[in-house]
This record gives structure tokens, C-alpha cells and sequence, in this order.
């Protein structure tokens, strides 16, 4: 058993394989975590409510239990050497509550932090860092003041549980105000959210960072275009000025020393026309947008990850190749399948999901390039996304 203690978070020095990591969620990011411990040597446990899940097929072993069932917290820590999670709306309570027997090096301040839009906000304003502008808003009231202040545009954001634009609303004026008021009801009252300026920005980035609790390496910036809120490719390199890149590198190793960072955390960006840095959210995990990392980087996102956790040394990432990923989602499932003969540039990952559903992440696609634009036109090109290009 590593030692634990509470000024370290749970820190880990140098788990040697054989140990064993323990997964909250058993999904993609999970089967990639584990695919990730287990060449390093390490053993891996999951919990998730579905039997055979993405991360389940390459496990050790799984419980199976919905996420929020203390006691099955309980068994994966007391049969695990370290805990980790793929997702970020986990339980932090239930897991300050197994501390006794497993360590938890991200520790759950991360965690705390980044379940709630204001706590993450405060964070990373109080690490030197720009947000859109905003404002907590509690009921009614405290969103004509935050309207107030603020002005249109901006976007309403339930505190917790939003994700890929669950929970949150654009309004672009009073009508849109006046929209979201007749939507209320008070068995259904607004639940605590946060009132953000829109930021008219020129696209979408994002970092990743990763930590062993002392020292801190970052990712390249990447690029990433959305379709309907879901990550639809990611573009990497971006194409930035000099000071962008500087300010991204930095502003995400002042998050990690901010957290005594262990593991890695995907930091979303807005980068606005005359080259501001605006973070708009933060992930501490492995993130879509990093999956580019696998083939394209010394070091992936998920070894990363798991180095990390582990309290081995990081090296420093480094881009091996400019990279296209494209997600694809169960409506792409068929037409990329039959395409892939056409394809040996494609590296195909598939998550080894039971049901494929519209819009469920299902794999990814990555795709080594010297011209990323070229890259992108010879993806859309085949018309296997074509659904999305509506947008
Ligand atoms: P989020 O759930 O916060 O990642 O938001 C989902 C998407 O909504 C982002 O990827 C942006 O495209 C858009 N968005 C979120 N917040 C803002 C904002 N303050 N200004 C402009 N666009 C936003």
C-alpha cells in the first residue's frame, strides 16, 4: 500500500506495477486510462452500472453499481491501490470517505472545484486567469440584476451538471428573458446557475495540462470545432500568434500549481479576434480533445494521466505530427466502417459500445498530416459527417 497523507492529497510516490487502479466510470476515457495503466503494468478495477462497459473489456475487474453507491466506492477502493475518475460529477464526499484505504492523488478539491461553474469561475480568476464575465444567479431577481450588469448577450448556465450545452440557454435579448421566466413554475424554480458574458470569440481551443503533485507539463493547443455542442474534430496544432501560445501554456501551469495538480486536466478556451485567452471550462481528466495525443505526441494524454496518478516523472510532450481528429458518433458508425479499406491513413478506435445511438460518442478517428486544412477537406469530403454540416 502506498503511504497516505493528508498534506499530499494521497500523493503517490512511484506505484510500481502490479498495483492497482481503481476507475470511476467505465466509458471511453476510462477504457483509455486502462488500456493506458495496464502496459505500464498495473492492474485496473472500474466501477459502472453497465456490465461490460467501454473500460470493463479491458479491465481487471469490474463493480457494478451506479457511480453514487457508497458502498460500492467502498469495494473498488478497498480492492484498488489508487482511485481515479473519467468524469467529473463524481460523489467527492463518498470519495473524502474511503481516503482510509485507498490513496486519491488528484484529491477532491479538483473535483469540488470544477463540479460547480461559480467555485470553477472564482478559481481561475483568483489564478490570474480571464473568464467571460459573470455573475452567480440564485432565482429570478439575481438574474434581472446579473442581466443588468452584464447585458446581452450572455448565456445562462445551470452551477452543476451542464454538459456538451445541457443546461444552459443563450439569451440574446429581453424576449428570450421573458422566455425563460414562463418556463418556470415553482415545483420547477431556475436551480442555481451562473450568468456568463458571450464571448465573440474567433474559435475554440483547448490545453491540456498534467501534474504528479510537484511538477507540471502541457500539450500543445489544438483547435476544436463543435457541431451541436458535441466535439466534432480537433485540429492540432492550433494556428496562434506567439503570445497566444505563451499565454496558454502559462495560464494552464498556474491552474496545475493551483492545484497541486496530480493527473491530467483539459483546459476549453475561447481565443477572441484580437487574441485574448478566455478559459471557459475546465476538466480534471482526460478530454476528447486530447485523444489526438495517442498517435500524435510523445506521451498521450492517458499515459499522462496515469504517470501521473502514479507519481512517476513526466516527460514533456512533444508534437511528433500535425493531427485531424474526428469524432465519430453513432450516426457515422456505418458509413466509416465501410470506408475504412479506402482508408489506412484512418487510426480507427473504436469504444466497444453495446448500442449505437445518434449523437453517442462511439470512437474516433485520427489522422497523422503535414496539411491540417487539407486534412479536414478530405474527411468532410467523404461524407461520412455530412449530418453536421448544417452548422
Ligand atoms: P460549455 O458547456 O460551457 O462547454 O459550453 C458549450 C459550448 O457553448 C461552448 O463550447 C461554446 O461553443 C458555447 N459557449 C459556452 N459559453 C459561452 C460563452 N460565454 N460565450 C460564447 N459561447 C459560449
Amino acid at each position: 500500500m502506498p503511504s497516505l497523507s493528508e498534506e499530499t492529497n494521497g500523493r503517490v510516490d512511484h506505484l510500481l506495477p502490479g498495483a492497482t487502479i481503481g476507475i470511476v466510470g467505465g466509458g471511453q476515457l476510462g477504457r483509455m486510462m486502462a488500456l493506458s495503466a495496464r502496459y505500464h503494468g498495473l492492474r485496473v478495477g472500474v466501477l459502472d452500472p453497465t456490465p461490460d462497459c467501454p473500460a470493463a473489456q479491458v479491465a481487471d475487474f469490474q463493480v457494478t453499481a451506479d457511480y453514487a453507491d457508497r458502498a460500492a466506492i467502498r469495494e473498488l477502493a478497498e480492492r484498488s491501490d489508487v482511485l481515479t475518475y473519467e468524469f467529473e460529477n463524481v460523489d467527492a464526499d463518498a470519495l473524502d470517505m474511503v481516503r482510509d484505504v485507498v490513496a486519491i492523488p488528484q484529491g477532491t478539491d479538483l473535483l469540488r472545484v470544477t463540479q460547480d461553474r461559480v467555485n470553477e469561475k472564482r478559481f481561475i480568476n483568483e489564478h490570474g486567469t480571464a473568464t467571460a464575465p459573470w455573475r452567480a444567479v440564485d432565482d429570478l431577481d439575481g438574474l434581472h440584476g446579473a442581466i443588468a450588469e452584464i447585458g446581452y448577450p450572455a448565456v445562462l448556465k445551470t452551477r452543476r451538471g451542464g454538459y456538451d450545452g445541457h443546461g444552459q440557454e443563450v439569451l440574446r435579448g429581453p424576449e428570450d428573458l421573458k422566455a425563460v421566466e414562463e418556463s418556470l413554475t415553482p415545483d420547477d424554480p431556475l436551480p442555481p446557475s451562473i450568468l456568463e458574458g458571450f464571448v465573440d470569440f474567433a474559435f475554440e481551443a483547448s490545453i491540456l495540462v498534467t501534474g504528479n503533485g510537484r511538477d507540471f507539463v502541457t500539450f500543445p493547443i489544438v483547435r476544436n470545432e463543435h457541431r451541436h455542442n458535441i466535439l466534432h474534430l480537433t485540429i492540432a496544432p492550433a494556428q496562434v500568434s506567439a503570445e497566444v501560445e505563451r499565454e496558454a501554456h502559462e495560464l494552464a501551469l498556474r491552474l496545475a500549481k493551483g492545484f497541486e495538480l496530480a493527473g491530467t486536466l483539459a483546459i476549453e478556451l475561447f481565443i477572441t479576434r484580437d487574441d485574448r485567452v478566455i478559459v471557459n471550462e475546465l476538466a480534471p481528466r482526460p478530454h476528447n480533445s486530447g485523444h489526438y495525443t495517442i498517435e500524435a505526441c510523445s506521451i498521450d494524454q492517458f499515459d499522462a494521466h496515469v504517470r501521473g496518478i502514479a507519481g512517476w516523472p513526466l516527460p514533456k510532450p512533444r508534437l511528433l505530427s500535425p493531427a485531424v481528429m474526428v469524432n465519430v458518433l453513432g450516426q457515422h458508425v456505418e458509413p466509416t466502417r465501410a470506408l475504412l479499406p479506402a482508408h489506412p491513413e484512418w487510426n480507427v478506435h473504436d469504444y466497444g459500445k453495446a448500442e449505437i445511438r445518434h449523437d453517442r460518442k462511439m470512437g474516433h478517428i485520427t489522422v497523422l498530416t503535414d496539411d491540417t486544412a487539407r486534412t479536414v477537406d478530405d474527411l468532410e469530403a467523404t461524407g461520412c459527417w455530412d449530418d453536421l454540416r448544417d452548422e
